[in-house]
């Protein structure tokens, strides 16, 4: 089943962050918990799934369960041998070993009854959104439809973001002033108008070129640095209009993000579907 971060669902979602130093247990930094909930709508595991980052990368994710034990026995048909623990909080296998102990002691710390509350309003919410009103629906499993379309090309636009973002810290605020620009230069080149010169500094700059070539290689066009390399035969070719789509999609993406979590809301949220490095 599918877990999606509260935010991409519900308006104002305020990610939970706190700064630690001298921790015994924990590297220093900023660590920001985004909760994220179950999509399906007819399924009642009152749980949330929280990722936990380690400035802007994730580094564990922690299961918290807010209901008893013999709610979640119920909700699984019984009581069976070797079930996992859903009441309350535990860490995720896949979290980074040496920061287990010290990120479930620190979940535990934080714990209180507001940010249960807000776990379960967020859990209600999501469930509401998915299962309610059909034309909700409808925008939201048009909205996963175009991100299925267009998974790749999406992808390959926000890996060359987080790649500019890892050498000259951006905040969102350049990401949109770029993707901007690009929605003008590639709707230039889809009507076949010469595009405008734009007006950028040194990282807006940066990410206009890096993410055009990253486009110009989509659009079949010959490899334009050796990085990328060739295009792939069996992969799609996009055409100058696929890519404005995908930008605005992305801008849109980077604006909601940005109002709900702040200057880097959206760099943060990237970050942690992307690999280190
Ligand atoms: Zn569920």
């Amino acid at each position: 089943m599918e877990f999606i971060p509260a935010g991409e669902i519900v308006d104002n979602v305020q990610i939970r962050t706190v700064t630690i130093s001298s921790d015994p247990n924990l590297p220093d930094g900023e660590y920001a918990f985004v909760d994220m909930y179950c999509t399906d709508d007819a399924c009642d595991c009152r749980k949330t799934m929280v990722a936990v980052m380690h400035n802007g990368a994730q580094v564990a994710t922690v299961d918290f369960g807010w209901e008893t034990d013999a709610y979640y026995q119920k909700w699984m048909g019984g009581e069976a041998a070797g079930m996992p623990k859903m009441s309350g909080a535990s860490i995720a296998m896949c979290s980074k070993a040496n920061l287990r102990e010290g990120v479930l002691i620190l979940f535990n710390h934080l714990l209180n009854e507001q940010w249960i509350g807000k776990f379960k309003e967020h859990y209600r919410l999501v469930k509401a959104k998915r299962a309610g009103k059909q034309k909700e629906n409808l925008t939201i499993v048009s909205a996963l439809k175009f991100t299925d379309q267009y998974q790749d090309l999406l992808q390959n636009i926000e890996t060359a973001i987080i790649h500019v973002h890892r050498h000259i810290p951006l905040l969102d605020y350049d990401v949109m002033e770029a993707l901007e620009y690009l929605i003008d230069t590639y709707k230039h080149i889809s009507q076949g108008r010469e595009p405008k010169a734009p007006r950028l500094n040194q990282k807006t700059g940066q990410l206009y070129t890096d993410i055009m070539e990253v486009c110009c290689w989509r659009m079949g066009t010959e490899a334009v640095s050796p990085e990328l390399g060739e295009l792939p035969e069996n992969v799609t070719i996009y055409s100058a209009a696929d890519i404005v789509a995908c930008l605005k999609r992305i801008l849109k993406s980077v604006k909601k993000w940005n109002k709900g979590y702040g200057r880097t809301g959206y760099l943060t949220f990237i970050g942690k579907f992307s690999g280190k490095g």
